[in-house]
């Protein structure tokens, strides 16, 4: 076999995995299909401080984010989170994910640009035959393990039949000029005409520049595209004002896939980060799920390599602890439908003034937690007595996820 392992896409998670495989002396080809690292660019940048650590790139930070202020669709507006308390910094993407990819070369990984996988060919009980494209000229390279880490529209995961990701939502986002939030502070806002199940977002990233963007699910857009209704928010809702000096200098639209992949599983072949359908239900977010997932199986994925015992068998084993993950997202997406995707434009204004009475804010401020909302959404059920009717459909939604 050329090289122990081949990571298809290098991506900060395909990237992260080479790394901590390569250090404990894993054999990595990375092969990325673009000619630099981290472009295009489709990312509102915000990295947790857990995922920070892993990689300590804190010179890629921009802004770091204490909290957030909340609108409902009409009055009502809600200001979470604790000054001088970084929740998430804001990172130049571009950056963070060429630094993310420096360290994966530093620790041994062998990296290929312009180079992308066309094909996967089993070689029977040894590995894979990956078939690529690199320049005009087609190739091939051999390996004991393949891994899919390209992203939401994967072609890995395509070819190993290993199932779709559960939902796949659509970003949108321009970076503006011209735009003042708080300082350390980001903005979200909600409403069927500007993020229809989900919320628009205005992000801080120094230098007198937003990222201004949303989120949203294909089925609930009907005949808006995800730029008609960014338009909205900047141009027609009650927001606009805010929006007049801006110019937009930047626009990223892209895939959000959340909810595991049925099989993220097979043969001497495994999927991570957005090919998995890792990225977070509540926020969107991948980088932290991805990060999370290769840690979880770092040491004994690459003793399984060092062995060649690479039966699905046993790499279910190694990836067992990912079924947390996975129960996690199923629930955090449960509770999401229930206090947001699944709520009209009244009931969710109705909650935006509940977590605007200070106990709920003080609840919010002591377990919000970026990574882990469902301990405070489940302590809200419990304790905030204007959320207890929806305690019921949630428990139903947490049995049933
Ligand atoms: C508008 C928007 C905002 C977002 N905001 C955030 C945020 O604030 N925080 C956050 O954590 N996440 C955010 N995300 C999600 C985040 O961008 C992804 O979850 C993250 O990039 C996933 O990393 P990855 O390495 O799994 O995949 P990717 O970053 O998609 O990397 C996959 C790589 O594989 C390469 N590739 C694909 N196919 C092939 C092939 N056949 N051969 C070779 N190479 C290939 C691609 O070129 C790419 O470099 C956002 C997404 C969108 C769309």
């Amino acid at each position: 076999m050329d090289h122990d392992v081949v990571v298809v896409g290098a991506g900060p998670v395909g990237a992260r995995l080479a790394t901590v495989l390569a250090e404990r002396g894993v054999d990595v080809l990375l092969m990325e299909e673009h000619a630099s690292i981290g472009r295009p660019f489709q990312c509102a940048g915000l990295v947790n401080p857990w995922s920070m650590a892993q990689v300590g790139l804190e010179h890629t930070v921009l802004q770091e984010i204490d909290g957030a202020t909340i609108h409902g669709p009409h009055h009502a507006s809600v200001s979470v989170g604790v000054p001088g308390e970084t929740r998430t910094s804001a990172v130049c993407r571009n950056r963070f994910d060429e630094g993310v990819a420096a360290q994966a070369i530093h620790a041994g990984s062998k990296l290929m640009l312009s180079t992308t996988a066309t094909g996967l060919l089993p070689i029977e009980g040894r590995g894979w035959r990956v078939h690529h494209h690199h320049e005009g000229t087609t190739g091939t390279t051999t390996c004991r393990l393949v891994v899919g880490a390209d992203g939401a529209h994967s072609r890995v995961r395509h070819w190993l039949r290993s199932g779709r990701p559960k939902e796949i939502m659509i970003g949108n986002q321009v970076e503006v000029t011209g735009f003042h939030t708080e300082d350390r502070w980001l903005e979200m806002f909600t409403g069927e005409s500007i993020a229809p199940g989900f919320f628009a977002w205005a992000i801080p990233t120094g230098f007198g520049t937003h990222r201004i963007g949303l989120w949203s699910s294909p089925d609930r857009l009907d005949d808006a595209s995800p730029e008609t209704l960014l338009d909205n928010l900047m141009t027609t809702s009650r927001h606009a004002p805010r929006f007049v000096d801006c110019q937009i200098v930047a626009r990223f639209c892209g895939p959000i896939p959340g909810g595991m992949v049925r099989r993220p599983v097979r043969e001497r072949a495994m999927l991570f980060g957005d090919a998995a359908g890792l990225a977070k239900p509540t926020t969107g977010g991948g980088i932290g799920p991805g990060f999370k997932q290769v840690s979880m199986v770092a040491d004994a994925l690459a003793e399984a390599i060092h062995d060649d015992n690479l039966s699905e068998n046993m790499l279910k084993k190694i990836a067992r602890p990912w079924d947390d993950l996975k129960r996690h997202q199923t629930r955090a997406r449960a509770l999401r439908n229930l206090f947001l995707t699944e709520s009209d434009d009244e009931t969710l204004e109705r909650h935006v003034s509940v977590f605007a009475q200070p106990e709920v804010t003080e609840m919010i401020n002591r377990l919000g937690d970026i990574e882990h909302p469902v301990p405070l959404g489940l302590e809200m059920l419990r304790k905030v007595p204007s959320f207890r009717p929806l305690a019921l459909r949630a428990g139903w939604a947490m049995l049933t996820a």
